[in-house]
């Protein structure tokens, strides 16, 4: 589905990612976990053309897109999440979702309003509410649901359950477990425990490059690399 080869990404002159591959198949979750500071974020911005890379491919259903215009990556079936969630204050619920509508690609369910209310529940009675008077696990689930609206074949999110309540945390990692068959999905957390009790698989970054990989449940087990790289 998504295969990065090499990346090098660079802020100005600050060297920020060394060398990043990995990849991502259809019908998984895989995550990319790191203490604060680590390149995750990079990572995501790198592979949707924010800061394009360096060197290095981006390769998605066998093409390489990197260096590619973001508007062009997401037509080509990436959606992001990011970590601030960049919801449009002034527009309703429903404008939010309209504004990121996009055509579904051949053999896709389509995302509809409809089926963004089933899986989004909580957002229903908010439909003619502004953005910016959501709470932030109400942001962060229509900043989901938008993406979902531009019918991606890849989602990549950002730190989805950043400063958010167990509670809503719980809910998030059901509604995304249950979105897997539809969509491959890239989650970058500082939170391990969240992340490796959704994922498939899991990356573990430091420095800007990437020093383990292995299934969930096996990182899940590893004090080692957890305590060494991600600070639990
Ligand atoms: P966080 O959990 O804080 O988001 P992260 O793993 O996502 O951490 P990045 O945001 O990718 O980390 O940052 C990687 C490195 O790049 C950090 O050292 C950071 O200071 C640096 N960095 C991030 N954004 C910029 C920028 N706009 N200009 C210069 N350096 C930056």
């Amino acid at each position: 589905m998504i295969e990065l080869d090499d990346i090098h990404v660079y802020y100005g002159d600050s060297y920020i990612l060394q060398g990043v591959s990995l990849n991502v198949q259809a019908g998984e979750i895989v995550c990319l976990l790191g203490r604060n500071g680590a390149g995750k974020t990079t990572t995501m911005r790198g592979i949707m053309g924010y800061n394009p890379p360096a060197r290095g491919r981006v390769v998605v259903d066998g093409r390489d897109i990197a260096g590619q215009p973001v508007f062009a990556n997401v037509r080509r079936g990436l959606g992001f999440v990011p970590e601030d969630r960049r919801i449009f204050a002034d527009l309703t619920v429903m404008e939010n979702l309209a504004v990121a509508a996009l055509p579904p690609r051949q053999g896709q369910t389509p995302w509809t309003e409809e089926r963004i209310f089933e899986v989004f529940p909580l957002l229903v009675k908010l439909k003619n509410h502004k953005g910016g008077a959501l709470s932030g696990g109400e942001q962060q689930m229509l900043s989901l649901a938008r993406a979902l609206m531009g019918n991606p074949r890849m989602l990549l999110l950002d730190e989805p359950c950043e400063g958010l309540a167990p509670i809503i945390v719980e809910n998030i990692g059901a509604i995304i477990t249950s979105l897997k068959a539809d969509v491959a999905i890239l989650l970058t957390e500082q939170n391990a425990h969240f992340a490796l009790g959704i994922a498939d698989r899991g990356y573990v970054i430091d420095k800007g490059r990437i020093c383990y990989e292995g299934l969930a449940r096996e990182l899940a087990e590893n004090e080692e690399v957890q305590q060494r790289y991600l600070a639990v």
